[in-house]
């Protein structure tokens, strides 16, 4: 794979920043495909074929949005209406940037559109219900992190919010916005924290003291507290995870794992579990750019992030 040289100061922007080489990169959504199904990984990371975004995802990225907007404001105006407001907005916004969010609907299906802008103020309701934004003040918002670990995976993604306490205690939250049954998706959501925990201790050598899940649909909150042995043993399986991924692309075996996930599956026709076959793999495979996976932030299959 291609080496190319980065620079990580980040957390501690007074040190001298020493270069390190580093060989390929991985994010939390990309590894957690991998542990859920190989071939999930090698459809979207290897073949990159294209997913059409759903309903479900699109409600995600806007509520998403509006969240990370509604702290732009001041702490005594972040209420219920000003969230609100910000919905048809922001949907203006992510279609503009994203044109292909606009098939999602026809374009004189109005209704569908107004019902779809209901529903995620419903999840604003239900975000309300367990925070109250005008007493938090985060640090850092839909924020970009990495660290590098075992001196040559860099591992990075974007956190949905990170809040520091006045004594510097760090709280990671996350935004779970699916309808799919939480149970489906805890472990895969516990794992993306632990990966924004590690890479935060590698990075400001301090383990954060909560990792917290905020489901909006069910008005929920479950909070974890990782330790420093927890990531020690979390940064091996990641480090492990990648050498399988290597061995996986040399022998070009990305083997099915069905499970409930496979519902929310784009692939399905491609997947030999369900009679499809995969396409050739990819010559350009065995040289892909190590560091594309990171810099976008591709959605689960449950559509939740
Ligand atoms: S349908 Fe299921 S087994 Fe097949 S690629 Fe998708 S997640 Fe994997």
């Amino acid at each position: 794979m291609t080496a190319r040289p980065v620079i990580d100061t980040q957390g501690d922007p007074t040190a001298e920043a020493a270069p390190v080489t580093v060989r390929a990169s991985l994010s939390p959504s990309r590894a957690a495909d991998f542990k859920t199904c190989p071939l999930l990984y090698r459809f979207r990371s290897i073949d990159r074929l294209p997913e059409r975004p759903t309903v479900e995802q699109a409600r995600g990225t806007l509520v998403h949005a509006v969240l990370e907007r509604l702290f732009d404001l001041p702490a005594p105006a972040r209420t219920p209406e000003s969230a609100g407001d910000l919905v048809a907005p922001q949907w203006d916004r992510l279609v503009t940037a994203e044109p292909e969010l606009s098939t999602l609907f026809a374009d004189d299906d109005t209704a569908g559109v107004e019902g779809f802008l209901r529903s995620a103020a419903a999840l604003l309701e239900g975000y309300f219900a367990v925070e109250d934004p005008r007493r938090l003040e985060p640090a850092e918002r839909e924020a970009l992190i990495s660290a590098v670990v075992d001196d040559e995976l860099l591992i990075r993604g974007y956190l949905d919010r990170l809040d520091v306490a006045p004594d510097g205690a760090l709280r990671v939250v996350d935004y779970k916005t699916g309808g799919a049954p939480r149970e489906a998706f805890e472990a895969r959501a516990l794992f993306q924290l632990k990966f924004y925990a590690l890479v935060l201790w590698r990075t400001r050598g301090v383990v954060p003291r909560v990792l917290r899940l905020l489901y909006l649909k069910d008005a929920e909150v479950c909070d974890y507290a990782p330790d420093a042995e927890e990531l020690v043993r979390f940064e091996r399986t990641v480090v492990a995870l990648w050498r399988a991924i290597e061995q996986a692309t040399v022998r070009q075996d990305f083997r099915p794992r069905p499970s409930r996930l496979c519902d929310w599956c784009s692939h399905q026709s491609r997947c030999p579990s369900f009679g499809g076959t995969p396409p050739p793999f990819p010559v350009a495979a065995a040289a892909p750019d190590p560091l594309v996976d990171a810099r976008s932030r591709p959605a689960t299959p449950g559509a939740d992030e």
